[in-house]
Formats: C-alpha cells, structure tokens, sequence
C-alpha cells in the first residue's frame, strides 16, 4: 500500500476535521439563490489513494455543483484528445493575478490559463468544436458527463438544473468574457458561442459528492487511471499540464501562496469544493460551502494547510 497505516492516517484526516469544523469564518457563495441556501454547517472530507483505499468523514454525501471545479476536467478532456500544442495555441499558461473573472486577456489576446472563467469558457469553445463537432447538443452533453463519470470511476455524478438555469440568468460577466474573445478573434472557426456558453454552465452545474470527487482526484493523482476501475482515462501528458496549471492557478489569487504553503496542485470552486491532488499518492476532496474573501472554502483551506503541517506532502518537504 501507498499508505501502509491507513488507519494511523485517517485518525489525523479526523482530527484534521473536528479542528475545521470549529471554523466558522466565511460567507457561502449569493449571486444565485441555489447556492445561496446551502448551509454554512456543511463539512465534509474524502480520501481516496492511488490504490484505492478511501476515508471519508461529514457531509460526503450531498451533492452540490463542481462549478469551477469543473474547469481542470473540461482542460483535460481537450488535452487528452487534441494535444497540448493545440490547446495552447488558444489560451495561456500564466497566472493573471486578477480576480477569476475579470475582463481581461494576455498580450497575446489569449485568456491567461484554463483555470480561469475566460479560459475556461475558451476551453468549452475547443471541446464543442473541435473535439466532438459531429454531435449535436445531446450528445456534447452526454460525451462530457460520461468523461466526468470515467474520471469518477461511475460513481454518483448528475445534473443540477436549476443551478443551470439560475447561472444563464445570472451571467452578464461571463457573457461579456464570451463576446470580449470573440471580438479578439479568440475561437476556432465555426464556434456558436451562445451553444459553448451553456455548455460552459452546464460544466459548472454537474453534480457530485465529496465521494465521487475524490475519486477524480486520485484519477489526477495516479496519471489519469482510475484506482477504483484501472480504466486509463486520460494520458499521462495530459494529466501533467493539468496538474501543473491547478498548481500555479487553482486556487484564484490566493494561487501562489498556496503553492509556496501547501505545495500541492488543487483547484477551487464557488459551491465550496477543493480538489486536492498528492500526485504519486492520492486524491482528496475536501467541502464546506463559507467562502473567504478570495473565494476558497474556510475550511477547505485551513485543511489543506493542517494536512501538510504535519504529513511531508509539499512538493520540496523531501529535499
Ligand atoms: N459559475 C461560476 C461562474 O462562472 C463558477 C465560478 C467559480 O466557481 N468560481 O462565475
């Protein structure tokens, strides 16, 4: 085993979480109402190690919204399919040190990196049309989700339609990201950009459990094969310019100092959620929906950063 005292581990993985949950600090996301009536009690953590053995302890089995958790999978997905050189043909690789949906792209006119909204939505553009540009709306939807359940080793993972809904009416931002690329000539020829950007909303608004995400999480950690069912689902190439850029840009502008506390790749979402990857030894996902003022779960983060004040998993802790 990659852990060989697992038990020894998860008694610290519950310590870790009874110290959390006494953190009250941070405000649960409001722009949609969706989001807005999860409770502030929410907690939850789950474990998975590249050889399968799993821990989980609270709330790990309610489901809530990947939103920008989603945005390190559509990436790896477009990696996975058309190479690194094509994707960044289209966006970046550098931090943008601004809020995650600014209306701001790089001197080369490209989004910054796929883990911001620009990137991301660009992203969504790649996939639609030229990864799978064959299908119709449907199937896009279906090929996805069912990526995303490959990843999760199928387990639970669904749909949210009214945080769907809700997001569409809610957008004008993101919208303003889609239009700004197009007037930069950002997209492939033939993108329908009011199509991408749904299929943007709908990455956002599938649905998962603490369970299910730590899963992905080993996925990302064990080289793109799912520990739970050995299916290589993404290439081994893929996975390291994914992990790489959820290193430098995961965790929106709090990104650098958690690369020099923490040392891990990881990536942030609204809805609460951070999927932590130990590469070489597991995946954990960690949710509690009060945000910090940069957007990062209290909890979460202050998890993350116990996790590695007393296990050596930072990068540069074995030198
Ligand atoms: N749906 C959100 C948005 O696009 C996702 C962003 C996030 O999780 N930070 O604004």
């Amino acid at each position: 085993f990659v852990i060989p005292d697992f038990q020894d581990f998860t008694k610290h993985i519950e310590d870790f979480y009874w110290k959390c949950k006494s953190n009250t600090e941070g405000k649960v996301a409001s722009y949609i109402p969706q989001l807005a009536r999860m409770s502030h009690d929410y907690w939850g953590i789950s474990v998975c190690t590249i050889d399968g053995q799993r821990f989980s302890i609270g709330d790990v089995n309610i489901p809530f919204t990947l939103q920008s958790c989603s945005k390190p999978l559509t990436y790896a997905i477009a990696l996975d399919q058309l190479g690194s050189d094509v994707v960044h043909k289209y966006v970046g690789q550098e931090p943008s040190g601004r809020n995650f949906n600014e209306l701001v792209l790089d001197h080369n006119k490209k989004p910054h990196n796929p883990m911001i909204n620009a990137g991301a939505i660009l992203v969504c553009t790649l996939l639609k049309t030229l990864v799978i540009p064959e299908m119709n709306l449907a199937e896009k939807f279906d090929y996805t989700m069912n990526y995303f359940k490959r990843l999760a080793g199928g387990e639970h993972l669904g749909f949210n339609n009214s945080v769907f809904l809700s997001e569409r009416e809610s957008a004008d931002r993101n919208y303003a990201l889609g239009f700004f690329m197009r007037e930069y000539k950002c997209y492939p020829e033939k993108t329908n950009l009011r199509e991408c950007m749904d299929f943007y909303f709908q990455c956002c608004s599938m649905e998962a459990t603490c369970d299910t995400m730590a899963v992905i999480s080993a996925t990302l950690a064990n080289g793109g094969i799912c520990p739970i069912t050995e299916e290589k689902v993404l290439k081994p190439e893929a996975v390291r310019d994914v992990l790489s850029l959820m290193h430098s840009c995961g965790m929106y502008d709090y990104s650098g100092q958690f690369a020099f506390k923490v040392g891990l790749p990881s990536k942030s979402g609204v809805s609460g959620g951070i999927i932590l990857v130990i590469p070489n030894v597991m995946g954990i996902f960690a949710w509690s929906p009060p945000l910090d003022p940069l957007g990062n779960s209290c909890r979460g983060l202050q998890f993350c950063e116990e996790l590695v004040n007393v296990f050596n998993f930072h990068r540069y802790d074995n030198l």
